[in-house]
């Protein structure tokens, strides 16, 4: 064989391994060439950044949970007119998804983590499904360790859990845990506590106070409409819970408005803003401020940063009908 004939069959081994390899173990005349690469036993780490001003945020997602739909999932809307929402965004019919995007911030000066998702000790129980927060921060090369201080925007487990390990300690051991001032001030009080007992939300008073507890109540309440960080700004989102937070991060001449639980997943809550979601312990109050953020939004064409949007969780919301739509952000490779 001369030379280029060498060539022409070390090409044409390369071009058949690599083909082998695509089809997942179609053998072309086996060897070793011919062997499959092993499938991927799970999902690639969810994590996405991009820069507000000189702020650097961080979406490293949580994970979503999936579960047949609740009849009393919203409650001022039919079985079929929740289907046909599902069905116009190509969800399930019957069946939720819910989404957990908590962020970390990096203001320059401080690492600020915004929320803390389901908790590692939610990993095992569902599967790997969430409480996937720490795990993607760090393939996000973001250390917990190094995060100064946590935002808390409300309550519910799904926003706090993630402040202790599986096995109850501090999961941001360096972090000072900063809450809403209404939010503490409303779940820590045993009237409110003993007038829920036996109620929906009997179990919320005891989760946060189990959380909390654990952290030895070391918390610092902070108020609305006041710098809590450089940039980043609390704001009074009232229905979901009765101190329910989100946030204004600004730099410069950028802006964007971060609104925790102000809606729940977009394909049923921004495209029908008057619905009511289980989860909202004021539905009417939750939609005033619904539709109160989501015309403020459209108005300044705002980027909403959303903690059950589908990941990245980031997007613009606009007015369409007699609702809203969400248009996602364009992913980009450089910040
Ligand atoms: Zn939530």
């Amino acid at each position: 064989m001369d030379e280029r004939m060498t060539e022409m069959s070390r090409r044409t081994v390369l071009a058949a391994a690599a083909i082998g390899a695509a089809g997942g173990g179609v053998s072309l005349g086996g060897g070793p060439a011919g062997a499959a690469a092993p499938p991927a036993s799970g999902q690639a780490p969810g994590v996405y950044r991009y820069k507000i001003g000189s702020l650097e945020v961080t979406v490293a997602t949580d994970g979503a949970r999936t579960f047949p739909m609740p009849d009393n999932f919203v409650a001022n809307a039919k079985k079929d007119e929740i289907d046909a929402a599902l069905r116009a965004a190509y969800m399930e019919p019957g069946k939720m998804t819910i989404v957990f995007n908590p962020v970390v911030v990096n203001t320059g000066g401080k690492l600020v983590a915004i929320d803390t998702g389901n908790g590692a000790a939610a990993f095992e129980q569902s599967k790997g499904a969430v409480g996937q927060f720490q795990t993607n921060l760090k393939a996000g090369g973001i250390d917990p360790a190094t995060v100064d201080a946590v935002l808390i925007s409300h309550f519910h487990g799904d926003h706090i859990n993630g402040l202790l390990t599986a096995d109850g300690k501090k999961a941001f051991p360096n972090a000072e845990i900063l809450v809403p001032q209404a939010e503490w001030a409303f779940w820590s009080d045993d009237g409110n506590m003993s007038k829920a007992a036996g109620g929906p939300i009997e179990g919320n008073f005891k989760n946060a106070r189990r959380v909390f507890g654990a952290l030895g109540n070391k918390v610092t309440p902070y108020a609305h409409d006041k710098e809590v960080v450089a940039g980043i700004t609390p704001i009074a989102t009232p229905g979901h819970t009765p101190g329910h937070t989100s946030f204004i991060l600004a730099s410069g001449n950028a802006k964007v408005l971060l609104q925790s639980d102000v809606t729940n997943h977009p394909a049923l809550f921004v495209r029908n803003p008057g619905w009511h979601a289980m989860f909202d312990m004021d539905g009417d109050q939750a939609e005033k401020t619904r539709r109160r953020m989501f015309d403020m939004a459209s108005a300044e064409k705002l980027q909403v940063q959303g903690f059950h949007f589908p990941f990245p969780a980031a997007g613009y919301v606009e007015k369409d009908g007699t609702g809203y739509r969400l248009v996602p952000v364009a992913w980009s490779p450089t910040l």
